[in-house]
């Protein structure tokens, strides 16, 4: 088991210290250790979940009611004008503590923030029917 495995427990418990700057009763968020830009922020619900997908709809809602009101308290207080909010699920996608965390990531005029090079490629339309069939299949 890795020290990363219950990290963020211990945080949303108050075991581990950190830069907490709201909480309840489902969730937590407080302040990344190594910020990407001044005002980095993680959402976490308190019980470990490791990826979004296994959320149950409580907690969901949660995170969704909280977002927005944490991300206008960070853009004040950090004097951003923009952000992205990042989710790695999933080790192959950058995830490197195993809970599910949103990251509010204010974007600074000196250039700080999430590094923005999309390698976007246009949709294959041959493909996207079928991928879109697939997609409400596995909705329903
Ligand atoms: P991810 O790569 O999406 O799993 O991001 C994990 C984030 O957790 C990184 O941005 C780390 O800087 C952050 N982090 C790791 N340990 C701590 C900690 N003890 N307190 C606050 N943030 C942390």
């Amino acid at each position: 088991m890795s020290t990363l495995d219950h990290l963020f427990e211990k945080i949303a418990d108050g075991s581990i210290p950190s830069y907490k700057v709201y909480e309840d009763e489902h969730i937590c968020a407080f302040l990344d250790i190594n910020p990407l830009a001044h005002g980095h922020t993680l959402v976490i619900p308190r019980q470990k979940w490791t990826r979004l997908d296994e959320l149950p709809d409580d907690v969901s809602a949660a995170l969704g009611r909280a977002l927005p009101r944490l991300a206008r308290a960070v853009m004040r207080a950090s004097g951003a004008h923009a952000y992205n909010i990042l989710c790695n699920n999933g080790a192959s996608a950058g995830q490197v503590v195993p809970h599910v965390h949103f990251h509010i990531i204010p974007k600074h005029d000196d250039g700080t923030g999430l590094p923005h090079h999309w390698p976007a490629r246009p949709l294959d339309q041959t493909s996207a029917p079928a991928l879109r069939a697939a997609i409400q299949t596995a909705l329903r």
